[in-house]
């Protein structure tokens, strides 16, 4: 069967990023999973997805080592997304960690680079870091993750804040929150939201209306999960997998056409939101 293009997602920026990534999250923590971790990231830039996203916090660098092992010979393929922690986000401590992530990556620059969630460091000064990092050419763009809508505001009143170029948050069938205001605004304003765990980790296996789903189009239950995730207009999904096998998988969800139908009774078995809810995480 011959695969549709990937589709794309602009960036406030201009540049455009595939709207289907691949997530590292304890990725590169096993050393007997690592060959199998290595080639499943590298069989997902074979097929094109090539937004890879990790983070100094993952497994306390082994992920961006071993996503720098993955893209080894192939930087210029990669869109390369990280995030600094909270706790490292002042100005001085920004730049410390940037510099720290391009050392494990081995490469001299992040195409994006998020700060992972809000701390107590006011957001002014990590703007102002992030848009040294910016200038100096350590980071194409920056962005944040788990900020909800009030966040959002607040990053706009901040000087630079109008730089912000993605917002990572979690969302799948069953975390809908967002819908109701954060992805509607995102989507007006024409931000991109990376949607982290689409696939709830894979608790969603096992589903009996996912399974219903997938029945009527013979595919595997988190293709499914996945497609529903993508059929969303400015939304990056980022799932991981460790197995080339899944990230095979992960990829036709690229190629599945949900119907009305299927898109009716998934909402009766995942219901969207009807009013605001608190931001999730994970
Ligand atoms: P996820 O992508 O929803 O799920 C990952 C799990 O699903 C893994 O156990 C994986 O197992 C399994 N899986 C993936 N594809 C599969 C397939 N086709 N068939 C069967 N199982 C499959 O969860 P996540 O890792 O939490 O989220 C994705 C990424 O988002 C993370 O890796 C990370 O990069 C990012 N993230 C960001 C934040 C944040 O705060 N910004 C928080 C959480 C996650 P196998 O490896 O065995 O395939």
């Amino acid at each position: 069967m011959t695969s549709d293009p990937i589709p794309t997602v602009a960036l406030p920026g201009g540049a455009r990023v595939p709207a289907l990534g691949q997530g590292t999250w304890n990725m590169g923590d096993d050393p007997r999973r690592r060959a199998d971790e290595v080639r499943a990231l590298q069989t997902g830039l074979d097929l094109g997805l090539t937004l890879l996203d990790t983070a100094e916090m993952y497994g306390d660098g082994n992920s961006e080592e071993l996503v720098g092992e993955a893209i080894r010979g192939r930087r210029d393929e990669v869109f390369l997304v990280s995030k600094v922690l909270p706790g490292h986000a002042t100005r001085r401590g920004t730049v410390d960690a940037c510099h720290a992530s391009l050392r494990r990556l081995g490469t001299d620059r992040l195409d994006l680079y998020l700060l992972h969630w809000r701390g107590r460091v006011p957001l002014a000064e990590t703007v102002q870091a992030l848009e040294g990092l910016r200038q100096s050419g350590d980071i194409r763009a920056w962005g944040v993750s788990n900020f909800d809508p009030g966040d959002l505001r607040e990053l706009a009143g901040v000087p630079g804040g109008e730089h912000v170029a993605a917002n990572q948050v979690l969302y799948n069938l069953t975390r809908r929150g967002i819908e109701f205001d954060l992805l509607p605004e995102a989507q007006a304003r024409g931000l991109p939201v990376m949607a982290y765990s689409p696939v709830e980790q894979g608790r969603l296996l096992g589903d009996a209306a996912l399974r219903a789903v997938a029945a009527r189009h013979g595919v595997p239950e988190l293709q499914v999960a996945l497609a529903w995730v993508l059929r969303q207009p400015g939304v990056i999904a980022i799932p991981k997998s460790g197995r080339a096998a899944h990230v095979r998988e992960n990829r036709a969800a690229l190629d599945l056409r949900l119907t009305e139908q299927d898109l009716r009774d998934l909402d009766a078995a995942f219901p969207p939101p009807r009013r605001p809810q608190a931001l999730e995480m994970l």
